[in-house]
């Protein structure tokens, strides 16, 4: 049994990276929290159509893909 690395309701960092799915705003520049949250092999796997986030940076809606996304690498403090 190789269950220890799934989900048990701990989250164990050195396990399970959760990542925030990031874009970058393209009026500011700066990098924007879309509001969704991935582990990083989840993200590698998960089908992303379309998506529009409210832009906390220019307080715009933009339109984004997969491509547009990068993830940044939730440090446990929120
Ligand atoms: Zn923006």
């Amino acid at each position: 049994m190789h269950l220890w690395y799934t989900v048990t309701g701990q989250k164990c960092p050195q396990e399970v990276k959760v990542a925030r799915v990031m874009i970058n705003c393209p009026e500011t520049g700066e990098s924007v929290y879309t509001g969704m949250t991935f582990d990083w092999p989840s993200f590698e796997n998960v089908r992303i159509g379309e998506k529009s986030v409210r832009c906390s940076a220019c307080g715009d809606e933009h339109t984004w893909k997969r491509p547009d996304a990068f993830l940044e690498e939730d440090g446990g403090s929120a």
